[in-house]
């Protein structure tokens, strides 16, 4: 056969109004706002006199204990090897001169409070995923007015809350998400459907959300460096070292990220999770960051005005087995020093799981809730839904 393949051109609707059945509607873009620095953002707005130093947001060094961990570092302060989530004592080694400012939570909350009330006009759906970052779905026809709305959004932020943001724009939250960390700082990154395979190709490995250096090494055992190389790659090649992990991967790589309906739409649960930069293996590593995740999500759910009915938290291990434990609670609760504690105590109890049977070290923490409620609803007791043990039994009688 010969000639371009084209579809055959559909007839145009008869009428205005509803679309015809295969009338294609404008297609649904994905806005993935990242704020830059935002912790050091918001703390620069109050004192201009620390624009271009490093400055470190966190529990200062000097405070005995500190087993705490840097909370936003200055892009000044990254180019000494500082990053979020890094231990304090860490960081000071790498950036003596840094100015460290202890967090101001709720200036935060109250700042991302207003960024969501500026975000949510321009979008049909918006969900945060973090104090600092939210996903905006909105129809646009074509890539280019996709892009219009996200520089519009961009200077909004700017002119009217001084907040710079980076903004990945795809049809996808994962290519989004990973268009955004490379939009940074201050840009606007747009990948249409047909360019995400050639944008992905030549990117390393690492550019993949959840893809760290313990990933990346056995990929690279695999001769895979790039996602283009990943792209070429049988799921099956690398199973024995990833799991399931290596399919997800492989399709990513290929432009079909495994994404659900939820995870685009309206959010039942939350989750933030972060790739450790070295394996920890202890469990005095792996609670801070396990403290720090929790109050993160606690304040993005206290800017929304939810409340919370289970909590969940997940290790990835160095072999890239996945296990979590999680509890439901029996009403719906708010604030962030009972998530915070919750949290502990399932990761404590999933640590000492791990340590009586093997001794494998964690890459990957993730916290979760879910049964996300309206606080302005009536607190229902998740208990007077359940059906007791006993019932539950006869119900299942012959
Ligand atoms: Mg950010």
């Amino acid at each position: 056969m010969h000639g371009a393949r084209l579809a055959p051109t559909p007839p145009p609707p008869a009428t205005l109004g509803e679309p015809e059945p295969g009338e294609a509607v404008a297609p649904e873009w994905v806005l993935y706002v990242d704020l830059d620095a935002y912790y050091v953002s918001v703390e620069r707005r109050e004192r201009p006199e620390l624009e271009g130093r490093p400055v470190i947001v966190g529990p200062p060094p000097t405070d005995e204990p500190n087993r705490g961990v840097v909370l936003s570092a200055s892009y000044e302060a990254r180019a000494f090897g500082v990053r979020s989530a890094m231990p304090v004592r860490q960081a000071a080694r790498l950036c003596p001169e840094a100015v460290w400012i202890p967090p101001s939570f709720p200036k935060y909350e109250r700042l991302a409070h207003e960024v969501r009330e500026l975000l949510r006009p321009h979008a049909r759906l918006l969900v945060p995923y973090s104090i600092d970052e939210s996903l905006l779905l909105v129809s646009a026809p074509h890539a280019e007015a996709a892009r219009e709305l996200a520089v519009s959004v961009q200077r909004e932020l700017r002119e009217k809350l001084g907040l710079v943001a980076s903004i990945g724009v795809a049809t996808s939250r994962t290519v989004a998400k990973i268009a955004s960390d490379r939009a940074k700082p201050g840009g606007v990154l747009v990948v249409p459907p047909a360019d995400v395979a050639s944008f992905l190709a030549p990117l390393p490995v690492r550019a993949i959300p959840g893809v760290g250096p313990r990933t990346e090494e056995i990929l690279v055992g695999h001769g895979v460096r790039t996602i283009g190389e990943l792209a070429a790659r049988r799921p099956a090649d690398m199973m024995r070292e990833l799991g399931g992990f290596a399919r997800e991967l492989v399709d990513l790589a290929r432009g079909t990220p495994h994404e659900s309906i939820e995870e685009r739409g309206e959010p039942r649960s939350r989750s933030a999770d972060r790739t450790l930069a070295e394996d920890a293996t202890s469990a005095d590593e792996v609670v801070p960051v396990v403290r720090h995740l929790a109050g993160e999500l606690a304040r993005a759910l206290e800017t929304e005005g939810l409340r919370y009915g289970a909590v969940v938290v997940a290790f990835r291990w160095s072999d890239f087995d996945r296990t979590q434990r999680g509890r439901s609670l029996a009403a719906a609760r708010e604030g962030s020093e009972a998530l915070v504690e919750e949290a502990e105590r399932l990761a404590r109890g999933l640590w000492a799981e791990e340590r009586a049977r093997r001794r494998r070290a964690v890459r990957t923490v993730s916290v979760r809730v879910e049964r996300l409620s309206e606080r302005s609803q009536r607190q229902v007791s998740l208990d007077e839904f359940r059906p007791s043990r006993s019932a539950r039994t006869a119900a299942r009688g012959p």
